[in-house]
């Protein structure tokens, strides 16, 4: 296995090149910070991070938007703040940093508003460089494919993005019924809406944000219930600066800090005490949750009429000896126009169920993925998942379009890997 890490187009173009010829296979790769192994090669690593930043602003894209051109080893968090900087905003917020908009563009990555998409939808134009190392222009009629393309198309260098004007976002995070949660009428009130989840526990901690134009005072945090601050904490006998940080409102970072033996008693302590908490700044800072333990994942976007009880069946499944110590997240989405997006079609529930590290993520991701998979779940590209091509193609309406644009850009399969195999070959 070898890296290369190219300074220019020029350069990816080369090395595509040269691989192809030695009969090599190329896996561009963004931050790394995938869980399943879409990145893994045996051949060449293609590393993207020097194609970073924004490289041009219009104010009056297409479609009345604002839209940025963004190289695609720009990492999430570096392009949230260079937008900010601007004045402007993704449309929905994304809760990450490391990852870069190649990486999280291949897998679908997205926040959890309602009625917005993932960074993927956002998409209006693309360039890449093909398997056959030539750098080309994705038409509008290959766009859908490539929007969501999982790397199997070729090195993504740059993309037009449709941005929004920055506004303020109030959020607030509390605790609510697991029923109230579960109901569209909690997040059909809201901009952004998300809720983590304990498997023994009655209540969900829920955390929502609203656009808020009018506040004037940008990431003032304020409690809205005066219980004591350190009470709680000896209580649950873990730390909440996250949770109540001038920044962040980390919606189950209480939790996330707990010590997986505790993880059942503290799930339910810690969901009957958490607070109501709010504040107000950029949704990208004030939605920021930064993960206190490491953990492996499976995610699974649910059809949205479909989350409730997919969400009940997998708490009960869970509650089975199976707790992780980590609660269950749910967040929301639109349908996306990604062929491969596991949105794509159809207004979604994500669900995501964590095991921190060190302990065998292996029972409770596969009981996850049984129960999540019984209710139409598709897996979230960079999560853990069990899926194969037979199941991309009951599952994906469109596959056989995505076949035919990846024979074009790909006809010699210099982007696959064994990961990429198991989805996308007969
Ligand atoms: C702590 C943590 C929090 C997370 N939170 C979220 C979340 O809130 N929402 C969510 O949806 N996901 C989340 N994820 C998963 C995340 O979306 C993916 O891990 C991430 O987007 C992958 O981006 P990356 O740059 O690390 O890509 P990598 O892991 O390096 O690669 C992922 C895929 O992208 C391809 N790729 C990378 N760059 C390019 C390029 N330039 N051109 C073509 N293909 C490319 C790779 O070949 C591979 O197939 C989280 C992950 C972690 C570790």
């Amino acid at each position: 296995m070898a890296t290369a890490r190219p300074l220019d187009e020029a350069g990816v173009a080369g090395v595509v090149r040269r691989a192809a010829e030695r009969g090599h296979t190329v896996r561009p790769v963004g931050g790394g910070h995938g869980f399943s192994d879409l990145a893994v090669t045996d051949g060449v690593h293609l590393d993207t991070s020097v194609f970073s930043g924004i490289t041009a602003v219009s104010s009056d894209g297409r479609g009345g938007h604002a839209t940025v051109r963004v190289r695609a080893g720009t990492t999430i968090g570096d392009l949230q703040e260079a937008l900010d900087d601007r004045g402007l905003a993704l449309r929905v917020p994304l809760d990450l940093r490391g990852p870069t908009v190649g990486g999280a563009l291949a897998v679908g990555a997205h926040g959890s508003a309602p009625d917005g998409g993932s960074l993927s939808e956002a998409v209006l134009g693309m360039r890449l460089v093909d398997g056959r190392g030539r750098v080309r222009d994705v038409p509008r009629a290959d766009l859908d494919a490539a929007r969501t393309g999982l790397g199997a198309l070729g090195v993504v260098l740059d993309v037009e993005l449709a941005v929004v004007p920055a506004v303020p976002v109030r959020v607030t995070r509390s605790s609510r019924s697991v029923d109230e949660v579960l109901d569209p009428g909690f997040w059909d009130a809201h901009d952004l809406a998300e809720a983590a989840l304990f498997p023994s526990a009655p209540t969900a901690v829920a955390r929502w944000a609203d656009v808020d134009p009018a506040d004037p005072e940008p990431e003032e945090a304020d409690e809205e219930e005066d219980e004591p601050r350190e009470a709680r904490e000896r209580t649950v006998g873990v730390t909440s600066a996250g949770a109540t940080g001038r920044t962040a409102l980390g919606g189950a970072v209480v939790v996330e800090r707990a010590v997986p033996r505790l993880a059942p008693s503290l799930n339910r302590v810690a969901s009957r005490l958490a607070r109501t908490v709010s504040a107000t700044g950029a949704g990208y800072r004030v939605l920021s949750d930064p993960p206190a333990v490491r953990y492996e994942q499976t995610e699974w976007a649910l059809p949205r009429e479909a989350l409730a009880d997919g969400l009940r069946a997998l708490l009960t499944a869970l509650a089975d000896g199976l707790e992780t110590g980590l609660p269950v997240r749910m967040r929301l989405g639109a349908a996306e126009s990604g062929w491969l997006h596991p949105a794509h079609g159809r207004a979604t529930g994500w669900v995501a169920v964590r095991v921190p590290r060190g302990t065998d993520p292996g029972p409770a991701l596969a009981r996850a993925a049984e129960v999540l998979r019984a209710h139409e779940g598709r897996p979230h590209w960079g999560t853990r998942h069990d899926f194969t091509a037979v199941d991309v193609a009951r599952a994906y309406p469109r596959l056989p379009d995505f076949r035919r644009v990846r024979d074009d850009y790909d006809p010699d399969r210099v982007f696959t890997n064994p990961a990429l195999a198991r989805l996308l070959d007969d």
